[in-house]
C-alpha cells in the first residue's frame, strides 16, 4: 500500500479500560503509521473512575502523535466522541472504540478506500453482531428497525467505526444541538459514502459499559433528536378516541331513550383504565420532546475538559 501525505485524526472515546488501553493504543499506532506520516490519535477520558487517564498519561511518554484529553466527569460516548471530533484537526477522522472490538486492521483499508476512491465518509458495518447475547440482539433489532422507518435512513449494522472526510467534519460541526446522536447526524448530513464489512470482535478487556436502562435512554434520545412521529402518534391517537367517544356516546344516548340503559360497570373501568393509559403515554411522549427543547434552550456546553497532555515533543 502507498503511503499517504494528508494528516489523519483517530478518535477514541474511553471509559474504564485502563487495563488494557496501552496495548491497544499501540496496536492502533502501528496499523496507523503503517500507512501514514502525519496523524494523531486523540483519546477522550469520559471521567472513568478507574486508572484509565493515569494510563493515558503514561502513554503519552512513548506513544508519539498522542494526545489525550480528559472530562471533568462522565459524559456519555456520545459526548465523549464530540470532544475528540472538535479537538480532531485531521485531513480525515477516524472514530473507534478503545476496547478493539473494532478491529484496527482495518484501517489501512478505509484510508485507501477515502484516498483512492475519492469517497467522503467510509462506514464500516457489522457483518455479524459478535457474540451478543440473543438480548442485545433483539434489542438491536428493534431499536435499529424502529428508527430506520422513523427517520428514513438506513441504520442497519450501523456502528460508530467510521471515516470521515474533513468536509463532514465541518458540516457536523455546524450541527449546534446537544441532543447528539452521532449515527444519526452523519447519516443525516449525506456526503459520497462507502461501507466496509467487519466483523465484530471480543472486548479485550473488561465489560461492556451499556445496560438496558442507558440503551433505553439512547434510542429515546435518537428518536426525539431525529424524529417528530411520536408527536403525531399522540395526535392520531386523540382523534381515533374522539371518533369512538362519538359513537360510544351517541350508543348511551340512544339506550337512555329507548329506556333500556344497563349498569355496565366492567366497560366503564376498561374504559377508564385503557384511556387513562393511553393519556399518561401520549403526555410521557409530549414530554420527552419537552425535555429535549428544555435542554436545547439551556445551552450549556457538550462538555467540560478539565485536562490534556501529549507526547512531550509534538
Ligand atoms: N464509552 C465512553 N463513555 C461511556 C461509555 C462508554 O466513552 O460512558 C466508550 C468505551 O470506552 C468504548 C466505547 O465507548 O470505547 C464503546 O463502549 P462499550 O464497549 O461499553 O459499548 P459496546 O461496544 O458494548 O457497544
Ligand atoms: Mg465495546
Amino acid at each position: 500500500m502507498d503511503r499517504i501525505n494528508e494528516k489523519v485524526s483517530i478518535v477514541i472515546p474511553a471509559y474504564k479500560e485502563g487495563t488494557h488501553i496501552f496495548n491497544s493504543l499501540r496496536v492502533i499506532d502501528s496499523m496507523v503509521s503503517s500507512i501514514c506520516d502525519y496523524y494523531e490519535i486523540i483519546v477522550v477520558d469520559d471521567g472513568s473512575p478507574d486508572d484509565t487517564w493515569e494510563q493515558l498519561v503514561l502513554s503519552t511518554e512513548s506513544i508519539k502523535f498522542l494526545k489525550v484529553l480528559k472530562l471533568s466527569r462522565n459524559f456519555g460516548k456520545e459526548l465523549a466522541l464530540c470532544a475528540g471530533l472538535e479537538n480532531a484537526c485531521g485531513d480525515a477522522i477516524i472514530i473507534m472504540d478503545a476496547d478493539m472490538q473494532h478491529p484496527p486492521q482495518l484501517i489501512p483499508q478505509m484510508i485507501n478506500t477515502w484516498k483512492k476512491r475519492d469517497v467522503d465518509i467510509v462506514e464500516c458495518v457489522k457483518r455479524e453482531r459478535g457474540k451478543e447475547s440473543l438480548k442485545s440482539r433483539i434489542g438491536a433489532k428493534l431499536f435499529y428497525g424502529i428508527i430506520s422507518k422513523l427517520t428514513s435512513y438506513q441504520f442497519e449494522g450501523a456502528s460508530d467505526f467510521k471515516l470521515l472526510d474533513k468536509k463532514v467534519l465541518n458540516a457536523w460541526s455546524s450541527m449546534t444541538e446537544r441532543n447528539t446522536f452521532f449515527r444519526g447526524m452523519i447519516a443525516w448530513v449525506g456526503f459520497k459514502r462507502e461501507k466496509i464489512e467487519f466483523d465484530v470482535q471480543e472486548r479485550v478487556e473488561g465489560v461492556t459499559n451499556w445496560n438496558m436502562l442507558s440503551l433505553t435512554k439512547l434510542a429515546v434520545q435518537a428518536v426525539v433528536a431525529f424524529s417528530t412521529f411520536p408527536l403525531r402518534i399522540v395526535s392520531i391517537i386523540g382523534i381515533l378516541t374522539f371518533l369512538l367517544s362519538v359513537i360510544a356516546g351517541i350508543q348511551t344516548l340512544y339506550r337512555y331513550i329507548i329506556g333500556a340503559a344497563v349498569t355496565g360497570f366492567t366497560t366503564v373501568i376498561l374504559l377508564q383504565l385503557i384511556i387513562a393509559s393511553i393519556i399518561m403515554l401520549s403526555l410521557g411522549t409530549v414530554g420527552e420532546y419537552i425535555a429535549a427543547i428544555y435542554n436545547e434552550v439551556k445551552g450549556r456546553p457538550r462538555y467540560l475538559i478539565s485536562q490534556r497532555k501529549q507526547y512531550e515533543n509534538y
